[in-house]
């Protein structure tokens, strides 16, 4: 394969989040690409240049490239002349922690079955985050049904995936690194020279690694157990200021976050991380660890302990004002596992939902954009407010459960005027002005802010 972009004729396997957003993104740069999934609704949609999920730009990239440079299908066919597969299916955990892998053999099953035979080069790159030493057996599973020879007519490659919902175009625009784990040396030039073609298209300088498929599946997890162990690092100091007078851990993160061996980036405390990623991979790493490798892995697993009780802190403030919930009208802002996405996996809102239905709460929520999400799971069960003045109003509490940029807006006079009982619970720490709230008489509660300071 030389480097014209004629030559590359892309596949990509699974049109989620990073699936379709590598799709529009090698698209809209002039690759051929050709999508597949198993939900045909999701590739109707496709089809229709609509988004099956909310992403910045995807719609607008869609536009374009629909029909064009990108084909979508359910029919696995349309990979047949395909020459660089990506897999980016989903790698959810089971209950206990293991990585269930059904839909990347799948994947790789199927593929496997339209590459049968064939007489040329081809190279599958693994996208899905997979736990260490998973691509290899891939690429025996691929290798045994296609009859290709590894190394000779069947190239694999891992190349984690580091986008975040909410900017994922915008980060596989401009990443902050491209990993390369290479079961031989072909297979590594040639991905290596796809992604230096995509980025000189994006004037974009990348930093590309080259290292052993183990090495680059284990690059993932030790990336998502760092950022989840600053946020449960985060959290564990939130948690211990709530108990010392006069502490706001703002300020005190502040000031250690200017160690340069700190950083100030990504100290922010809250409810706990959720989302479709950081919780799967860190069990799945425990799970993986103390199952596979005889390491019981006492950080990991801390970091899981913490982030499992932190949404329920906000439930402790709510016990401490009334005690029982029982007859409490509770308002949840924010339902989406962070802003700027409707991706509702894993969200801490859901399992404070779920905790205040157990308790008989009446529950009014707002987001504003994974309302329809939401009420996929919980029906009538729960009050849909179109706007977050109608999940405030005639409310006990109100929790800010997701860091919307309209939440921001609410002032204290609001709650004050349109709560039955004004106590908020800033769970994601969005007001700087809390004095103002205490101030006003709002009963005002936030994740490390001191007890017997604002009370
Ligand atoms: P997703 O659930 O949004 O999308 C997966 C898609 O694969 C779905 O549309 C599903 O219908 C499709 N699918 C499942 N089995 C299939 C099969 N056999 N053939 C064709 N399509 C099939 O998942 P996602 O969030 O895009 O994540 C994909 C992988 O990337 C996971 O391993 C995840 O851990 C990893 N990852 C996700 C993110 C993120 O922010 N979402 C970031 C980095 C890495």
């Amino acid at each position: 394969m030389n480097n014209h972009l004629d030559h590359y004729r892309i596949g990509v396997i699974g049109l989620g989040f990073v699936g379709l957003t590598l799709s529009v993104v090698l698209a809209n740069n002039g690759f051929n690409v050709y999508g597949v999934d198993t939900d045909l609704n999701k590739v109707e949609l496709i089809k229709n240049r609509k988004t099956p999920f909310y992403e910045e730009k995807i719609e607008y990239y869609l536009e374009k490239v629909v029909d064009d440079k990108l084909i979508v299908s359910t029919d696995y066919n349309v990979l047949r002349d395909t020459n660089i597969v990506f897999i980016t299916v989903g790698t959810p955990s089971e209950n206990n922690g293991s990585q269930r892998l059904d839909y990347v053999i799948e994947a790789v099953n199927r593929l496997s079955n339209v590459w049968k035979n064939i007489d040329s080069y081809r190279l599958l790159v693994v996208k899905s985050t997979v736990l260490p030493g998973t691509t290899r057996k891939l690429a025996k599973i691929m290798s045994d049904k296609t009859g290709l020879e590894i190394g000779r007519e069947l190239g694999v490659v891992f190349n984690p995936e580091f986008l975040r919902e909410g900017s994922a175009i915008e980060d596989m625009e401009k990443p902050s690194r491209i990993v390369i784990g290479c079961i031989d040396e072909k297979s590594c030039r040639i991905i290596r020279t796809l992604w230096e073609e995509l980025y000189r298209r994006l004037n974009t300088e990348v930093k590309i690694r080259e290292m052993s498929l183990e090495e680059a599946e284990l690059v993932k997890y030790a990336s998502n157990i760092f950022l989840a162990m600053r946020i449960s690092y985060v959290n564990t100091i939130a948690n211990i200021c709530e108990e010392i007078p006069n502490c706001d851990v703002n300020k005190v993160l502040e000031a250690t976050g200017l160690d340069p061996r700190i950083g100030s980036h990504y100290l922010e405390p809250g409810l706990g991380y959720g989302g479709s990623c950081l919780p799967k991979d860190i069990k799945s790493f425990i799970w993986f660890s103390k199952n596979k490798l005889g390491y019981k892995p006492v950080l990991i697993e801390s970091i899981d302990k913490v982030n499992e009780k932190q949404p329920y802190r906000a439930l402790e403030y709510l016990i401490k004002e009334y005690g029982d919930l029982s007859d409490k009208v509770i308002g949840i802002l924010g339902l989406a596992f962070k802003p700027n996405t409707d991706d509702i996996r894993e969200s801490i809102s859901l399992k404070i939902i779920d905790k205040l239905l157990e308790m008989k709460s009446k529950i009014k929520v707002h987001d504003p954009k994974a309302m329809d999400n939401v009420k996929k799971i919980y029906g009538d069960k729960l009050v849909y407010c179109n706007n977050p003045i109608d999940a405030i109003k005639d409310s006990d509490a109100v929790i800010i459960a997701t860091a919307w940029r309209e939440y921001r807006r609410l002032k204290p006079e609001d709650y004050l005027r349109l709560m039955r009982n004004p106590v908020v619970i800033d769970g994601r720490r969005i007001y700087d002005n809390y004095r103002d709230f205490v101030e006003k008489g709002v009963k005002f509660y936030a994740i490390g802010l001191s007890r017997k300071q604002c009370l």
